[in-house]
């Protein structure tokens, strides 16, 4: 008997759906029934994968009001940033689309005979989502992976199974056989674990945090099976004196804030060149108390609730009454689990504020010196996944950006996902990398061939 999940809304505390576990033994069935409908799906001609994945991209746009409204209300997600999450999920099908009528192999000149390699598909490929981006995370796995012609089961969060579940309606409709892309919301401990163990599922792509990557990524290792991870981060927001310094404090807040902190790519530290630091701070406050917290489903709210309330015990653990805070933005009374946006002025490197990823509106300001004590600062943490340079010095902004051991800088902006580029984490923070135009590879095996030409 399979259990039920309550998905609650985090801006009304109220139930929006029960949704039902999948249990181990319905999981392995669903990896049986993703086994037996690969031989048919790599023999798909590259020609008619395409047009399914267009398709599919066709129906998420025809669908997009409608997704982002149904994460607005499992998610907390404002408005905006949803249909921008739908809209990543339609974009990286199309970019992918493009994948299935230009996986090359090459020739290689050999003696004795011709020698071609061919990118073949890894088999069934399990995807775990974390519950902060339900929709983009899912489609960067998904898409590259049916592309390259594999089968896949996909776990969303507990808390946030509903676009997912809508995602894998949307492709029965494109055409896409059921079988071929399945979605088992669980938990993590059931579903994820058996993708993990499971001999059939032959890659696991794990979004989440470090701690939980690191328990996949042993389950792996015990049966060499691929794996992708993308983990943590406390990322770094490096502002120097010469910067336009308005326009990197009136972003640094979106920088950090942007879907209530709940962000791998979030810049939870904000380092200043000493000479501006009080400058800076001075103009950061009307940034952050202009930061519009409020109802996700309205159009002008920039800053939605904490995904839960347990999130948000864990957010609020972090402030204790003498935690020095500069100041705080504005959050709603009643149900919910607000959070206002939060800067603090941590005095030691040590504190967990500096040190910890909080996955919340809670930010971290402090001074700096030289641009070699802003690099060294910025990789004081077991982190590397993204970060921001903010100066008019070309020179600066590429030696920071070479010196800085992340996967994902931006200068003079807080740039981290474009489907177009890679993306991934350093150090602790990842293994591997997706989206981009070699994701692809990261789906499939090249086997090489000889056929001797000799009589
Ligand atoms: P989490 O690690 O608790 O859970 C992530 C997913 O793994 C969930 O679907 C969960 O059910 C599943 N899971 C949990 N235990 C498992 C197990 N033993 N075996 C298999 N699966 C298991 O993370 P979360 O709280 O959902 O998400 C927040 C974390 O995700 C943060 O640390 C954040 O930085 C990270 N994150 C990273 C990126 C990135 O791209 N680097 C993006 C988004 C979120």
């Amino acid at each position: 008997m399979s259990s039920t999940f309550d998905v609650i809304n985090p801006a009304t505390e109220e139930v929006v759906r029960s949704v039902a576990l999948t249990s181990a033994e319905e999981t392995d069935a669903a990896i049986a029934r993703a086994q037996a409908a690969l031989p048919a799906w790599r023999a798909v001609a590259p020609g008619d994968r395409a047009r399914l994945l267009r398709r599919f991209a066709d129906a998420v746009d025809a669908d997009l009001e409608n997704l982002a409204r149904l994460e607005v209300t499992n998610s907390g997600h404002t408005i905006g940033n949803a249909r921008w999450e739908a809209g990543n999920v339609r974009d990286v099908l199309h970019y992918y689309s493009a994948a299935p009528e230009r996986l090359l192999g090459k020739q290689i000149p050999v003696p004795g005979g011709v020698n071609v390699t061919f990118a073949e598909p890894l088999g069934v490929v399990g995807v775990i989502v974390p519950w902060n981006f339900p929709m983009p995370i899912a489609g960067w796995g998904f898409a590259p992976a049916l592309a390259a012609g594999n089968t896949v089961v996909l776990k969303p969060a507990e808390l946030t199974p509903l676009t997912a579940l809508r995602l894998a309606e949307l492709a029965r409709e494109a055409g896409i056989p059921e079988d071929v892309f399945q979605v088992l919301p669980g938990k993590g401990s059931v579903v994820g674990q058996r993708f993990v163990e499971h001999a059939g599922v032959r890659k696991v792509v794990f979004t989440g945090s470090t701690e939980v990557g690191k328990q996949i990524m042993a389950g792996c290792a015990a049966r060499v099976k691929r794996v992708t991870l993308e983990l943590g981060g406390k990322n770094a927001n490096i502002v120097f004196a010469d910067a336009d310094l308005a326009k990197a404090a009136a972003t640094a807040p979106y920088g950090v804030f942007d879907n209530a902190g709940q962000d791998c790519c979030a810049r939870s530290r904000i380092l200043v060149q000493a000479s501006v630091y009080e400058k800076f701070l001075e103009l950061l406050e009307p940034a952050v108390k202009g930061v519009v917290v409020g109802d996700p489903g309205a159009e002008a709210t920039e800053m939605g609730p904490l995904i839960s309330a347990q999130h948000l015990e864990k957010v609020a653990s972090y402030l204790a009454p003498d935690t020095p805070v500069a100041f705080r933005g504005s959050a709603p009374e009643g149900p919910g689990f607000w959070f206002p946006p939060t800067v603090v002025l941590p005095k030691s490197p040590a504190d967990p504020l500096v040190t910890e990823e909080i996955f919340g509106p809670v930010v971290a300001v402090q001074p700096f010196e030289t641009e070699a004590d802003a690099i060294a600062q910025a990789n004081d943490t077991e982190y590397g996944l993204s970060g921001s340079i903010w100066t008019s010095d070309v020179g600066r902004a590429l030696r920071v950006s070479r010196g800085v051991e992340a996967g994902n800088l931006s200068v003079n902006s807080h740039s981290s996902v474009r489907y177009w580029t890679p993306f991934g984490g350093f150090k602790q923070s990842g293994l591997g990398r997706e989206l981009g135009p070699d994701a692809v590879e990261a789906f499939t095996e090249t086997k090489n061939v000889f056929i001797s030409t000799e009589e």
